[in-house]
């Protein structure tokens, strides 16, 4: 059995950047514009003999003027299909908003939700990870999608609960 892993969050939090280095492809598109990830991408990869799928959406969030829309259906889809939530947040940026009416929905979800504090490349990964807790989210990784710091104990983790 392939795990398929949903990667969600708000806007620029770095999914796009989190997929490419999962499946180790430019598939994703990368780019400082908030919500140019329109629809859901699908992708493969393993660590060791561990092969997983993993789902970049765009679909949550992305409203105009930074008002939070409704789960899309795009991303509602992905949530469904995914057997492990992969939730992004952006560690230089702080808790948003945004992040916390995302985690109350996920906390809905009947599935393993982890929080990745990302961007923590160049920062102290303890500060930049505090705050975050509030969010109420026990599997909490600190990561860097860009450098793919802590990104293989990451999803050695998540793999080991299946
Ligand atoms: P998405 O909208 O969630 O898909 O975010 P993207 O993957 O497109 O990334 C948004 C921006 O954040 C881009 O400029 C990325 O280069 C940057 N970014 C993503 N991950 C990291 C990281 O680990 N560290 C830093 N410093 N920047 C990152
Ligand atoms: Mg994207």
């Amino acid at each position: 059995m392939k795990p398929v892993l949903a990667l969600v969050g708000r806007p620029n939090v770095g999914k796009s950047t989190l997929f490419n280095h999962l499946t180790r492809t430019r598939d994703a598109l990368v780019a400082d514009f908030p919500g140019l990830t329109r629809d859901r991408k699908y992708g493969s990869g393993r660590i060791g003999d561990r092969p997983y799928v993993v789902i970049d959406t765009g679909g949550i969030g992305e409203g105009l003027e930074g008002v939070v829309e409704a789960t899309t259906n795009q991303a509602m889809q992905a949530l469904s299909e995914a057997d492990a939530v992969l939730f992004l947040v952006d560690g230089r940026a702080g808790l948003t908003a945004a992040d916390q009416q995302l985690a109350q929905q996920l906390r809905q979800l009947d599935k393993p939700v982890h929080l990745l504090v990302n961007k923590i490349d160049g920062v102290d990964e303890h500060a930049a990870s505090a705050e975050f807790y509030a969010l109420g989210l026990s599997d909490l990784h600190p990561v860097a999608a860009e450098t793919g710091r802590n990104v293989r104990r990451m999803i050695e983790q998540v793999l080991s609960g299946f």
